[in-house]
């Protein structure tokens, strides 16, 4: 029945906002119109028995009290009821037997009946108000029947009819009007609708358009703020707010991929020159020995580097293997494995406090982080100096320390030090074989713990790496 592009249409929000809202004003309309119609109808019907009670009183103030007039008393009516220039009025009077004594002129051209209940509501001083239907009319009549007393008895009854024609006229009058309007409104909202509705979402039209443009190559590119101060800027804001940490992580990624690169060459380069050197020309078995050992060391460095990258890898993906430690066990592991190396080194590596606590993470991770800080602090400490471990309750967390009295590190340096690749004295680094992944891979690991790692430290007097993990952090 209808097209793929018509059905399209129809989809839209803009169609959508424009058929409820004219469906809105519609029914706004009618249900207004409606009650205005019916409140009219009630207002005209109380305003016309007003009159046919007020025109009453004036004839009933006429009566004398004791001789009934019969001549002057007509004329009194005649008078009454001829004034009205919108309702057309008759008047009759009755005795109790309902025998018609006096009747306008204003006649309404077929007699008038006195009802059962009418006469029961005059006999006990009660007007009667009735709506009569006439065979020959496509109108109704209001009727008026009063009781008229003479010394405190009903002895006559005067009734009061007009024909509702006027009522009824305005009121179609005011229903045609309604009727009429009612299609010209519609248009007006459907237009009305769509023009605004297309307006106010224009936006979107231009942030679908310049989304689909933006890809890897133009990931700087920014949509233009709308101004709007509508939901439609918030969009654009957060589309822009999400390309910035696109391009952030991408310019990463650039970054990761190009330092990888760079730090792989070194040792690769170091490789090919020393394989270069042994084939040159024959040598003695002790030459091929020394030059094959120098070869290894490289070996170690790219596999070393590439089992960091494998680690940094590992904690940047999903959820790791968690379970219950104890921290205080695993150092103390991690102090007799090291024991040998600061021993040979010189230096005085002690265990100063340990408490039992336990928290929730991933073992291998857990070992990996503390032995990279104790490894730096035996690799940043001359021989003679001091390291201290410690393991402290600090609420709900636990806090380990591994203190140094070596190198340390200028304050310029300490935020960098966690940065992938970022050695303070590449050199030097690269003589105790670093690459700068050690404290990176640190740094992840804790944040996959939803843990802190800080860094005080002064230079030529040693650093202290501190390590916070929530105790009762289950749901890691
Ligand atoms: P690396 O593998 O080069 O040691 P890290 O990421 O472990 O890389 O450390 C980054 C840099 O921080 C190191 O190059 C070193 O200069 C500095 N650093 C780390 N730990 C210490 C320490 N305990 N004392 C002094 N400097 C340190």
């Amino acid at each position: 029945m209808f097209s793929k592009k018509e059905i399209k249409l129809f989809r839209t929000i803009s169609s959508k906002i424009t058929l409820w809202y004219t469906f809105s004003v519609l029914v706004i309309l009618v249900v207004s119109g409606l009650y205005f119609y019916y409140r009219l109808q009630h207002v005209l019907n109380k305003e016309i028995m007003d009159i046919l009670l007020d025109e009453s009183e004036d004839i009933l103030q006429h009566f004398p009290e004791i001789n009934l007039n019969l001549d002057s008393l007509k004329t009194e009516i005649e008078k009454e009821t001829s004034s009205g220039k919108f309702f057309k009025i008759t008047a009759l009077l009755y005795d109790t037997e309902k025998k018609s004594i006096i009747t306008s002129v204003n006649s309404l051209g077929f007699p008038l009946k006195i009802s059962e209940k009418t006469m029961n509501n005059a006999k006990n001083g009660i007007e009667t108000f009735e709506t009569i239907k006439r065979e020959d009319s496509d109108y109704n009549y209001l009727l008026l029947t009063r009781p008229v007393f003479q010394n405190n008895t009903p002895k006559y009854l005067l009734q009061m009819a007009t024909s509702l024609k006027p009522i009824y006229k305005t009121l179609e009058n005011f229903r045609d009007n309604i009727l009429l309007i009612m299609p010209g409104i519609a248009v007006f909202t459907i237009i009305g609708g769509w023009f605004i509705a297309k307006k106010s979402l224009a936006p979107v039209g231009y942030i679908t358009n310049a989304t689909k443009t933006i890809t890897a190559l133009n990931l700087h590119t920014r949509l233009k703020p709308t101004y709007t101060g509508d939901e439609l800027e918030e969009l654009t804001n957060t589309i822009n707010l999400m390309l910035d940490r696109l391009e952030d992580s991408f310019k990463k990624i650039i970054q990761f991929t190009s330092d990888v690169s760079h730090e792989l060459r070194t040792p690769l380069a170091s490789l090919k020159a020393g394989t270069e050197v042994i084939l040159t020309k024959p040598r003695t078995a002790e030459e091929y020995r020394e030059l094959l050992e120098n070869n290894l060391i490289e070996h170690e460095k790219i596999i070393n580097m590439v089992n960091d990258l494998l680690v940094l890898l590992k904690t940047d993906a999903a959820k790791q293997d968690f379970k219950i430690i104890n921290l205080g066990k695993m150092l103390h592991e991690l102090y007799n494995s090291f024991k040998l190396i600061t021993e040979t080194k010189k230096i005085d590596c002690s265990v100063v406090k340990m408490e039992d606590i336990v928290v929730y993470g991933d073992q291998k991770l857990l070992y990996r982080l503390f032995s990279n800080l104790l490894d730096n602090a035996i690799k940043y400490t001359p021989s003679g100096g001091n390291i201290y471990i410690s393991l402290k309750d600090s609420g709900n967390e636990a806090l380990v320390s591994i203190k140094d009295t070596g190198i340390g590190i200028s304050e310029n340096d300490q935020d960098k030090i966690f940065d992938r690749f970022f050695r303070v004295d590449a050199s030097r680094s690269r003589e105790t074989g670093g690459v700068g992944l050690g404290l990176s891979i640190c740094k992840n690991i804790v944040d996959l713990h939803k843990g802190k790692i800080k860094v005080k430290s002064t230079p030529r007097r040693g650093s202290t790496f501190s390590v916070t993990l929530p105790k009762n952090h289950f749901n890691c």
